[in-house]
């Protein structure tokens, strides 16, 4: 049995709806700065932040680029079909017209390629599926308007223009972009340090043999997965138990990090003690629960003046140059039942995460799918419940996964979404359109 005893340095409780907790998140994230930057070759900036912005080295595209293989042409020479065209040259890809050898005369066409630039003088391109070449000449058997089937130099952007902002995440697309501007070195921002930190007297690492009460820490390996998924490098601490010293430590060694993620120990028990630890480290506390289910008990708050001097010195000023130290560390006490875990960090950690990476935090949006069966549940709560999204192209359907509640990671597993019921429904019926927020 623990020998701990609760203690009375409780913070004052303050629960909050989803959407204010949400707001409060992001309001803090908005404040905090990444940390330093590095230069990566360009495909191994995939999935980094950019620390810088990537701008366009000359026009996009860099001349009047052929999007179909035909025939460049002067439109008013085709507003009459039949037309026959005398055909001057050709320019396939990679070709320069130079307007002294190859151009568009009145009643003259040049045969041109996708990707090739079009010849001085032409205003339009003809598709090859609607001209017949005869001899010298090419009968064009469809009009076209001055500007179809071509991209005028510089449409897509000017250069010296922004392609891609700084503090923006490298997705396959902007990999194509800072790929087509030359960029094959790119500077982004060093990963974010997130200290796991599990609690729980029951809870024991995966490679030792439980006993008959204990429970494998899934907790922390979940956790540090869903942290590189958000760009940033998780540190997992040893599992705290429910004491009150050895968790402080641990506490203290997770500040050490540029964020903390606790797990478990957040509850109404005897023994969950995460709170009042972090109320004697003289913690800010922003809300100690929202309005939500799973994950109600979920806490999010700073360490600041509080940090212990061995905290700080582990953190020194120096790392980064010229600005003042980060006197605040976040962090979050998510409730210990392994599906709240998930859902709260997808809800609340993730955009801290993104912002201490550098990124521009992306706003949380739903998704929209028709139920496939009803829902019964109580109000007064926001609720994510785990769910199977299935069906084909624009025919997709929503249904609740039967799961035994939030520790349930085997339905978690097989679920692939998360239903959103406002706290003021008790039924949906099948059919209806409801909020839907994908896992990653
Ligand atoms: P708590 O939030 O500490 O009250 O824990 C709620 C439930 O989650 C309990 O059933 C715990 O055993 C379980 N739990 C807590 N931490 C972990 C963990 N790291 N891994 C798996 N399950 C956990
Ligand atoms: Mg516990």
């Amino acid at each position: 049995m623990s020998s701990s005893t609760p203690s009375s340095a409780a913070p004052v409780t303050r629960v909050v709806s989803f959407e204010e907790a949400r707001h409060l998140v992001e309001q803090h994230a908005a404040g905090v700065r990444p940390g330093d930057v590095e230069t990566l070759d360009l495909l191994s900036a995939f999935g980094r932040v950019l620390a810088e912005e990537i701008v366009a080295d000359r026009d996009f595209p860099p001349f009047a680029r052929a999007t179909r293989d035909g025939y460049a042409v002067r439109a008013a020479d085709v507003a009459q079909v039949p037309a026959r065209l005398e055909v001057v040259g050709e320019v396939k890809a990679g070709d320069w017209p130079e307007p002294e050898v190859c151009s568009v005369g009145r009643g003259q066409a040049v045969g041109i390629m996708t990707g090739a630039p079009l010849p001085a003088g032409a205003d339009a391109v003809v598709m090859v599926e609607y001209t017949a070449a005869v001899g010298k000449s090419v009968e064009i058997q469809r009009s076209v308007q001055p500007g179809e089937n071509f991209v005028p130099r510089g449409a897509e952007a000017r250069a010296g223009q922004r392609l891609l902002d700084r503090g923006r995440r490298l997705d396959h697309a902007g990999i194509a972009l800072a790929a087509s501007a030359g960029k094959s070195r790119v500077q982004i921002f060093r990963k974010p340090r997130v200290a796991v930190l599990s609690t729980g007297d029951e809870v024991v690492e995966i490679d030792a043999a439980p006993g008959p009460a204990e429970i494998r820490n899934s907790n922390s390996y979940s956790l540090a997965a869903q942290v590189q998924n958000a760009g940033a490098e998780p540190v997992r601490l040893k599992i705290a138990p429910d004491e009150r010293e050895r968790l402080r430590a641990l506490i203290e060694e997770g500040l050490g990090c540029d964020l903390l993620l606790l797990t478990g120990g957040v509850s109404m028990g005897k023994y969950d003690l995460v709170e009042q630890v972090l109320a004697e480290l003289k913690a800010e506390f922003y809300f100690t629960g929202a309005e939500i289910q799973p994950g109600r008990p979920i806490v999010f708050g700073s360490c600041g003046a509080g940090i212990p001097a061995r905290v700080r010195a582990s953190n020194p000023p120096s790392a980064r140059a010229g600005m003042p130290a980060p006197h605040k560390k976040y962090f979050f006490g998510l409730p210990g039942n392994p599906v709240s875990t998930m859902v709260t960090f997808e809800l609340f950690a993730r955009p801290m995460i993104e912002a201490l990476a550098g990124m521009t935090p992306h706003p949380l949006i739903f998704l929209r799918a028709r139920l496939k069966s009803e829902i019964r549940t109580k109000t007064g709560l926001k609720r994510f419940l785990p769910a199977v999204l299935s069906g084909e192209f624009e025919n997709a359907e929503v249904e609740l996964a039967k799961w035994q509640g939030s520790g349930d990671i085997a339905t978690l597993a097989r679920a692939n979404c998360y239903v959103v019921i406002p706290p003021d429904r008790k039924r949906i019926d099948a059919g209806e359109w409801v909020p839907l927020l994908l896992m990653r």
